[in-house]
């Protein structure tokens, strides 16, 4: 019979069918809810991709605390997926809850700064380098202004993206190449322009692809996670970014650093944990805490070129905002984050965690006979359904085993434990018990069995 990451495809169906059942008859209050209320949203979500959970339909959340997660029929989950890397640092974290409150009744949104923004920028550069620094509200928001800014100061018009990269809602990056052409990803909605115009591809890990598409000459920058966490997880083969840094340098076009998930790797992320040393620095999601921020920095030498740029052009619009950004709130967020939440004790209890996670999973792994293995990035633990690691991103389009994956997460649901949805992703927390941590070995273990039986 046909096997998927080594499972009977059959047997992946009847898990996924058995599952999706539990799953449902424990939550009868949530089913009534939506069918009389999700008909106001398209597809009955807020988010289109809120049905790409692979649950026949989406709990109703009643609250979530530390690394706990509960819905309106009063289900409460492990939480490993913490919103996909937004709650890295645990649910409402309490100098964040306060801070916000504290802020909340003094004003939300003024268009000017506050002390507290004075604050983040000094705790910014302690904690990530001396770039000069912006707010923005989403880290995709973060990404496409970084971009923006390294056409503007190079005067090139293309960005070199990883292949099957993530990097948010940022156009340019949603690429592919076929035949030798750049071209849009299946399923870009509403595309028009030429993508072949604003960008070019590379295989990560692959530097003589990368110098190949810089000696065109006509790039401004590269972009990319230090390593690819949202295709499966690609670690950097060992002197791939200095690598990288080097073309990069020899080439004039900017490096730019996307640390959203990989803040995970320690202080300061995975540019200080490994001394990178990109032109800029992008970081989106848990930076506020979970309260929607992000934050892009330039080196003095990139930000030289910016203010030399913004004197000479004519005035307008720039097409960097957005008028809700560097509101009193995110700031007030973000220096509670900085200051009493990034902090080395913490990190230190996430890592020892998630090592526990990773080689609790293995185990199980190795145990059960699967073909499959696992990757850690500090706090950020994945387990791939398939034998050996990836060296790209276009390896993890096979990689990737969405049926398999789906009957994984419903099982992992319905023992207590979530992780993130579209990929078999899981995050640590410094609120997260070794207690936690065993059952999701535990559960994991259980199925696994199952599958491999
Ligand atoms: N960069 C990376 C590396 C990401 O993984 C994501 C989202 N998964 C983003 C940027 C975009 O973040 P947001 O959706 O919060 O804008």
């Amino acid at each position: 019979p046909e096997k998927i990451g080594g499972v009977p495809a059959g047997r992946i169906e009847a898990i996924r069918q058995r599952e999706a059942e539990v799953f449902a008859a424990r939550r009868p209050k949530t089913m009534a809810a939506l069918a009389s209320g999700a008909e106001a949203f398209l597809g009955g979500v807020p988010m289109l991709w809120m049905r790409d959970w692979p649950q026949p339909f989406p709990m109703l959340v009643s609250e979530a605390r530390g690394a706990l997660i509960t819905d309106i029929d009063g289900n409460t989950l492990d939480d490993f997926c913490l919103g996909d890397t937004g709650s890295m640092f645990g649910h409402s974290p309490a100098p964040v809850a306060e801070a916000i409150a504290a802020q909340a009744a003094r004003g939300l949104t003024y268009m000017l700064p506050t002390p507290d923004a004075l604050e983040v920028g000094r705790l910014l550069r302690e904690m990530f380098g001396p770039f000069v620094w912006q707010i923005a509200t989403t880290a995709s928001d973060a990404n496409r202004f970084a971009l923006r800014a390294a056409r503007a100061v190079t005067g090139k018009p293309k960005i070199l993206f990883f292949a099957a990269c993530y990097h948010g809602a940022v156009d340019d990056a949603m690429v592919r190449e076929v035949d030798g052409k750049t071209v849009a990803r299946p399923g870009l909605v509403g595309q028009v322009v030429d993508l072949g115009v604003t960008s070019r591809v590379a295989e990560f890990n692959d530097l003589a692809g990368v110098e190949a598409a810089l000696a065109h000459g006509d790039v401004a920058a590269v972009i990319t996670e230090p390593v690819m966490t949202n295709s499966c997880m690609v670690l950097p083969d060992p002197g791939f970014h200095e690598g990288l840094r080097a073309l990069t340098r020899k080439h004039g076009a900017l490096l730019i650093i996307d640390e959203t998930h990989t803040v995970s790797s320690g202080l300061g992320g995975y540019t200080r944990t490994h001394g990178l040393e990109p032109d800029m620095f992008v970081l989106g999601k848990p930076v506020a805490g979970g309260l929607p921020a992000a934050v892009w920095g330039m080196s003095e030498a990139v930000a030289a070129r910016y203010r030399a740029y913004d004197a000479a052009r004519p005035a307008g619009f720039s097409g960097i905002g957005t008028t809700l950004s560097a509101n009193p709130l995110q700031f007030a967020a973000m220096r509670a984050t900085l200051s009493e939440v990034m902090t080395a004790a913490n990190y230190a209890h996430m890592e020892a965690g998630a090592a526990r996670l990773a080689s609790g999973l293995a185990d199980a792994i190795q145990r059960h006979g699967a073909p499959w293995h696992v990757v850690r990035v500090g706090a950020r633990v994945e387990f791939i359904c398939q034998e050996t690691p990836l060296r790209n991103g276009s390896e993890s389009y096979t990689a990737h085993k969405p049926a398999l994956e789906q009957a994984l997460h419903s099982a992992l649901v319905n023992r207590g434990c979530l992780i993130a949805p579209f990929h078999n992703m899981m995050l640590v927390s410094p609120a997260t018990t070794d207690a936690q941590i065993d059952r999701l070995v535990a559960a994991f273990d259980a199925i696994t069995a199952e599958m491999m039986a």
